[in-house]
């Protein structure tokens, strides 16, 4: 096995097991090691640290696996990780009323760049790392006799495998072709999930619990369902008795689903519009014709990618929501989101003050929305935290 040297200096976050040593932070490698490879990286003294896949395309040149020096990672250790974080979501499943869930969530579940989501019998997995890429054979083995799937279907990021050097991929790894709709439950409503065509792998999990907090305020409301996708919050607030709700996202696909989601529900009946639009400009448009709601969602894409784009992404955040508040009736609630994790949750309660003060509204904070226990966040590793949000009543 080949070692990788620390510089003098730069032991200090390895030893406290946060995953990632940054290119910047080692010794010209010696002996090549492949794009992949897993190395042994030593301290400046040469003592033994942690074993980690090797990476010199990346600006991660370690993704650090195991700190214990007897425990090799071999296809055992893989096994060993892929059945614990299955095991941890069974819970979620169990009940029946939900059978989608995020089984595998990268760093958070010790495997760093393996993302694998649930959807019933099928598996979507991104394989965002070159050392993933290389262990994949023994992890679909083992998803495959933890899980006996239909299908495991490789749905990787474009942009982050481009920093890894990887290309893309959109291919079956194991079984048959998915349907191009999925059916699935998330507690007790139907989904059907484009897996090869949809965002991401097909569904934002990620909101599960968040959709069901919302719904609770949601009868006889008049709702607006910003940036809705399939319909996540959608589809809770008609379920729970909404008197109207209005779906904006700009993407023709996500609402082609969200209709059917609409159908799959039996929902046809309900006052319900889909709207293909910009959500800046239609609420724009809402505004001019002074059109009012009693709650509004605000669930935008990412708009901070990294620590340096986040004065950008707080004034795009605050004119958004500025604009969200202006639209509601007096008393009523803004279910506003980020999933930029380079905004923590203080930055994102300031910008919303920033907004209030804006908007000429007064703004109470009523609940603090998270990534669900599916998300998981390692102490070690921070960065694996972004999805917060607000529940605001706002005067
Ligand atoms: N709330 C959704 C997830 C939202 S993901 C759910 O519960 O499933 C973000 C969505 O924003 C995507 O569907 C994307 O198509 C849409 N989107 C991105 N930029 C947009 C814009 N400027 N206007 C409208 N929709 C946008």
């Amino acid at each position: 096995m080949i070692d990788v040297v620390l510089k003098k200096g730069k032991e200090k976050a390895v030893l406290h097991r946060h995953p990632w040593v940054f290119s910047g932070a080692i010794e010209p490698v010696k002996g090549k090691p492949a794009n992949g490879e897993i190395i042994r990286l030593l301290n400046a003294k040469k003592e033994f640290l942690a074993y980690g896949f090797y990476n010199d395309q990346s600006r991660v040149a370690v993704r650090l696996l195991e700190w214990d020096e007897n425990t090799p990672v071999d296809d055992n250790w893989f096994r060993d990780k892929v059945r614990t974080a299955v095991a941890g979501r069974a819970h979620i499943l169990a009940d029946g009323r939900t059978d989608t869930c995020r089984l595998i969530f990268s760093e958070s579940d010790y495997l760093p760049g393996l993302i694998v989501d649930k959807y019933a019998g099928h598996l979507a997995v991104q394989v965002l790392t070159s050392g993933m890429q290389a262990a994949m054979p023994v992890i679909i083995d083992e998803l495959n006799t933890l899980l006996k799937s239909e299908s495991i279907f490789d749905k990787s990021d474009a942009t982050s495998r481009a920093h890894e050097g990887l290309e893309t991929t959109n291919v079956l790894l194991a079984g048959n072709q998915p349907p191009e709709l999925v059916m699935v439950k998330e507690n007790g409503i139907a989904y059907g999930i484009n897996i090869a065509e949809g965002q991401k792998s097909g569904f934002y999990c990620d909101q599960r619990e968040n959709r069901l907090t919302l719904a609770n305020y949601a009868r006889g409301k008049k709702v607006l369902d910003c940036f809705s996708y399939t319909g996540g919050f959608t589809l809770n607030s008609l379920q729970n008795g909404a008197v109207q709700v209005t779906s904006v996202d700009s993407s023709a696909l996500a609402l082609e689903t969200l209709q059917e989601n609409i159908r799959l529900n039996g929902f046809e009946d309900t006052k319900h519009d889909a709207i293909k639009s910009d959500v800046n400009v239609q609420l724009r448009k809402f505004r001019d014709e002074g059109e009012k709601f009693d709650i509004i969602v605000l669930d935008p894409p990412k708009y901070a990618p990294s620590r340096s784009a986040l004065d950008r992404a707080s004034r795009a955040y605050k004119d958004l929501n500025r604009l969200g508040m202006q639209l509601l009736n007096s008393g009523g609630l803004l279910a506003t989101f980020s999933c930029s994790g380079a905004m923590d949750m203080e930055t994102f309660k300031q910008v919303l003050a920033w907004a209030a003060l804006d908007a000429g509204k007064q703004v109470q904070f009523v609940h603090q929305f998270h990534q669900p226990e599916d998300h998981p966040v390692r102490a070690s590793f921070p960065e694996g935290e972004y999805l917060k949000g607000l529940l605001c009543r706002v005067w």
